[in-house]
């Protein structure tokens, strides 16, 4: 990190969700930290007890779907042996009052990405995340396609103890529920009223300026200068179609967001093509962070526009994107109890440390 990065105390306004605030504050001892020294992770390729490696086929529920095939898969679907929603029971409208309820219809699959148990996202294949992400795409359209009370099908992926991880084996869970999630929801309305005021999808105009706008902001009564923004300051990694971003109100110190450089709501709209350069970007931006936060924990969300009639009118102001959210610090009351996040790392200085982190790029590919 760069000396010359002056400590930063203020309050930042996610841009397209204004509720929502982020107390970005570098002064030291905040907050409790995680150890900073790296974290050894498990990189044992097999694990004899564990319920998802090779061989151990029998210790999951009866498998939904294996790729190539069960035999010799390399991505397996199976049900959730804990799910926090599930069919298995009748309707029955209890609702009294104002209190409201909503039947726990729905699904909860896990995904176990790879057959090796320790591998990490940047050490597969840029092929296999890319079919990743094709069978996430299949899953999803699957599960909408069997249930008109499904609003929203939720991918995301918990990675080590710290971001909620169970079991070690690396896998990424997906949920299908009878409402949309509250950030979904926060991130669908906000952009929504944003395009009918400007008539533009906030999401491209945000990446619009972090390709294009440079600004220096001085103090007005002393003409020091404040802030300065530079060209490319919150861009992590950029691909043909995809583009690795630090968001200016990060929640979480590595915080970063993928999304399509051209405008596109829905997730299941990513074609074949979209998906490899997407699966090159994630891979060298996981790698980045793995070179900057050894041993990285983090969950991941896939963030796209909810299926059903109400929603149709979002396909010009919603634009999908993949929030990877790195665990490197423990919440503090204060954070529970006022909402606002704490962040200890300014997101211009993670950013450039992400950026210049030297990563192999023979192995990642072009
Ligand atoms: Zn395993
Ligand atoms: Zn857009
Ligand atoms: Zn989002």
């Amino acid at each position: 990190m760069s000396s010359e990065q002056k400590s930063v105390r203020e309050i930042r306004i996610n841009p397209i969700v204004p509720t929502e605030s982020v107390l970005v504050s570098t002064a030291r001892g905040m907050r409790p930290k995680k150890d900073e020294e790296r974290i050894t992770r498990d990189t044992r390729q097999y694990v004899d007890r564990c319920p998802f490696c090779v061989g151990n086929e029998d210790r999951t529920p009866p498998e939904i779907k294996a790729y190539p095939d069960s035999k010799n898969w390399d991505i397996r679907i199976v049900p959730n042996l804990y799910p926090v929603l599930g069919d298995d029971h009748s309707p029955n409208n209890t609702s009294f009052g104002l209190q409201h309820v909503i039947d726990g219809y729905g699904r909860h699959e896990v995904i176990i990405d790879h057959p090796d148990h320790g591998i990490a996202i940047h050490e597969m294949s840029r092929e296999h995340l890319t079919n990743l992400f094709y069978v996430y795409q299949q899953r999803m359209e699957e599960l909408y396609a069997s249930d008109d009370r499904l609003k929203y099908v939720l991918v995301f992926k918990n990675f080590g103890p710290a971001a909620g991880a169970s079991i070690p084996h690396t896998h990424s869970q997906i949920i299908a529920t009878p409402v949309v999630p509250e950030d979904v929801q926060n991130e669908v309305h906000h952009s929504r009223e944003y395009y009918n005021k400007f008539g533009n999808c906030i999401f491209c105009s945000l990446i619009d300026e972090a390709l294009t706008f440079e600004a220096t902001i001085h103090d007005r009564e002393s003409g020091e200068i404040r802030r300065k923004i530079n060209v490319g300051q919150y861009v992590i990694e950029r691909g043909e179609r995809f583009i690795a971003i630090k968001p200016f109100a990060s929640r979480f110190e590595w915080e970063i967001h993928i999304l399509p450089l051209q405008h596109q709501a829905d997730f299941l709209q990513a074609t074949q093509e979209d998906l490899a350069d997407f699966a090159r970007v994630l891979k060298r931006t996981m790698a980045r962070l793995d070179k900057v936060v050894g041993g990285v924990q983090y969950n991941f969300f896939l963030h796209s526009v909810p299926h059903g009639g109400e929603h149709q009118s979002c396909e010009n102001s919603y634009h999908w994107h993949l929030e990877i959210c790195p665990r490197t610090s423990i919440p503090t009351g204060f954070e529970l109890g006022s909402g606002l996040f704490v962040n200890t790392v300014s997101p211009e200085a993670a950013a450039e440390a992400l950026r210049d982190a030297e990563i192999e790029l023979d192995e990642l590919g072009k």
